[in-house]
């Protein structure tokens, strides 16, 4: 080689090494070419240097850089063929004009520049002079072979330096889901990283459960039903897929978001301008498909495990509210605004069986709407089907038979059965008028709170039947309030005249406050025991309520009602410890009166009240 020619190459060769150990790291693949193409340029003394490269995929030649902004323009070149190609590949190394293609006819010199023996571009100038003529074979191939050498440590380069920037960027996602539990950035954060990367593409998220507020994200929901055979492929088997448009030059690639414990949706990368995605950009993608599973899947986890303990609570709470012997009314009212509140329920109905099941009746506490006729459809609907399958239901859309006049208001519904010792005592039915208002959790939701009410509701329900069953009080072991009543009542239709005795122990707050409620209640009783001393079978002493005591003393005149009233006060003063005193009215009523139960315990009161106006510890009569 003459002196000049190894001139050009040593100075190609080291503004080749410059340009690659650079410091910069905004270096891109693009400018090494134009950079590269300048220098040759120079060098070679041209007026136009192209790049050229054969895209296999599409079969055509393509500009890479140009030193002419027309050329540049015009990316694909005409007129050259794949046989062209591999005609040049197996020629020689070095073509100058004329050349036997078209493509190339405007230019004076192509040097195909090869990697690995197969050529990978070509570099194609225009003489501006008579430059090239000077130049020997020899220093063109030698030109040929160092831009291939350089062509592929740029590409290398190139490769690592891209490599690097997405690796910073997979960092910076992950940082990000780490410390986040807002889906919404998260997965804002990986679609403006695709975007990044990625520009020339588009992308959607097909999530499977729903999400309304992210808005401004390219987000859609994925359901079972969906068209796209795909996306339903990506998401049930857990791959990567691709669909390929050849006609519309487009295709589509499918990512599944994978978490642990399963997939949440499908990523859509759709490129417009190609149709193929290489092996680095997929696994890229799917990197950060795994990153969105991941995240939604935590954020899932972490709601879950609020809700969970939310409802926990709820259950503990109702349950000890419950057991805290609340009247039944009470009962209802609470369990029937807790439903309200937690379940987001429209109507609660709680309904009883009568012991038959074919009597029912609605619950007090159970919603307004229950009480109503529109209401007996639904309540006979639910009971049939409650009686029939004894289970749960759980209903998105529902229908009423066709038969029934109401007009199924209601869409969604619940009703769960209350079974005590696995005897169904009637069920428990949610409504609301909005279909699939209620989810799969709301409903088990649900379910565990009536399981764990059922029994204190059972035992609420119990105790005042019971209530209403017995006839003695308790703690003086007289008879109750109401068993009085009953008799006197039934006593003033068939006898012909009684005594009443209405008795209050004197300053017994005193009593309490001096010694406790303990004692107060001993004391009670030993009145009570007192009053049974002192009376006849047939007569019925009875606890009034509170530290008020009543005999009746049915066919026995007012004036050995009197006496036997004058012999208690006594009795109670002398005996008692410690010692208290009563008062006592008495009243008496005779068929021929025309009395009522009313006025005769209205005449006691009143002589009660007298006794204790003027002095307590004694007896005062009212007679009709
Ligand atoms: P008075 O002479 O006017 O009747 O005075 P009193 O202190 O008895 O007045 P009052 O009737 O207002 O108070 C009755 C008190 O009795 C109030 C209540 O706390 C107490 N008491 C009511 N029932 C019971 C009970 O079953 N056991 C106990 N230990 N105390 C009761
Ligand atoms: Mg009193
Ligand atoms: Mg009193």
């Amino acid at each position: 080689m003459e002196l000049l020619e190894e001139r050009i190459i040593l100075n190609l060769k080291s503004r080749f090494f410059d340009m690659i150990s650079t410091d910069d790291h905004q270096l891109k693949y693009e400018s090494i070419l134009e950079e590269m193409i300048m220098m040759i340029k120079q060098l070679m003394q041209a007026e136009e240097v192209t790049l050229y490269h054969f895209d296999e995929r599409i079969q055509q030649l393509v500009v890479e850089a140009s030193t002419n902004s027309d050329v540049k323009q015009n990316l694909v070149a005409v007129n050259f063929s794949n046989q062209d190609h591999r005609e040049l590949g197996t020629c020689q190394k070095v073509y100058r004009k004329p050349f036997y293609c078209q493509a190339f006819e405007q230019y004076d010199l192509l040097i195909p520049v090869r990697n690995n023996g197969s050529i990978q571009s070509y570099l194609a100038l225009k003489e501006e002079g008579q430059f090239f003529s000077k130049l020997t074979e020899k220093v063109l191939e030698k030109l040929s072979v160092e831009g291939g050498l350089f062509l592929q440590k740029a590409q290398k380069l190139a490769k690592l330096l891209v490599e690097e920037k997405r690796y910073k960027q997979l960092f910076r996602v992950t940082e990000k889901v780490h410390s986040t539990m807002n889906m919404k950035s998260v997965l804002g954060e990986i679609i403006d990283t695709l975007q990044e990367v990625y520009p020339t593409f588009t992308y959607i998220l097909f999530l499977s459960q729903d999400y309304n507020d992210y808005e401004g994200l390219p987000i859609k929901e994925f359901n079972y039903t969906s068209e796209n055979q795909t996306i339903m492929q990506s998401y049930v088997t857990g791959t990567i897929q691709v669909e390929v448009s050849a006609t519309e030059c487009k295709a589509n690639l499918y990512a599944p978001l994978k978490g642990k414990q399963g997939v949440y949706g499908v990523l859509q990368v759709t490129s417009s301008n190609a149709l193929v995605f290489p092996k680095n950009e997929v696994e890229f993608i799917t990197v950060l498909a795994n990153i969105a599973g991941g995240a939604i899947e935590n954020a899932q986890l972490y709601e879950q495990s609020k809700r969970l303990i939310a409802d926990l609570q709820l259950i503990n709470e109702t349950s000890h509210h419950l057991n805290s012997n609340l009247r039944l009314s009470e009962t209802m009212i609470y369990m029937s605004e807790q439903i309200v509140k937690s379940l987001a329920a429209k109507e609660v109905g709680f309904i009883q069986f009568a012991s038959d099941t074919s009597q029912n009746y609605v619950q007090q506490g159970s919603t307004d709407f229950f009480f109503t006729d529109e209401a007996k459809t639904y309540i006979d609907f639910f009971k049939e089907r409650i009686l029939k399958e004894n289970d749960s239901l759980f209903i998105g859309d529902l229908k009423l038979p066709e038969d029934t006049n109401a007009d199924s208001s209601f869409k969604s519904a619940m009703a769960v059965p209350m079974s005590q010792s696995n005897v169904l005592s009637g069920f428990v039915l949610v409504l609301h008028h909005e279909p699939y208002a209620f989810s799969f959790d709301t409903f088990k939701l649900f379910l565990s709170l009536i399981h764990h009410s059922t029994l204190a509701f059972t035992n609420t329900l119990l105790r005042e039947k019971l209530e209403k069953l017995v006839v003695t009080d308790h703690l003086t072991k007289l008879y109750s309030r109401k068993y009085l009543d009953e008799q006197i009542q039934q006593s003033m239709q068939f006898d012909e005249g009684a005594t009443f005795i209405l008795i209050d122990i004197d300053n017994f707050k005193l009593v309490n406050d001096t010694y406790g409620h303990q004692i107060g209640d001993e004391v009670i009783i030993q009145v009570a025991n007192v009053i049974k001393e002192n009376i006849r079978g047939t007569d019925i002493g009875a606890r009034w309520g509170g530290e008020e005591l009543a005999i009746y003393l049915p066919r026995v005149p007012i004036d050995t009602g009197v006496i036997i009233a004058e012999r208690l006060v006594q009795k109670v003063r002398e005996s008692t410890n410690p010692t208290v005193t009563i008062s006592c009215g008495v009243t008496c009523w005779k068929t021929e009166d025309n009395d009522t139960y009313q006025n005769l315990f209205k005449r006691a009161d009143n002589a009660l009240y007298q006794a204790k106006k003027t002095g307590k510890n004694k007896v005062v009569t009212q007679l009709c």
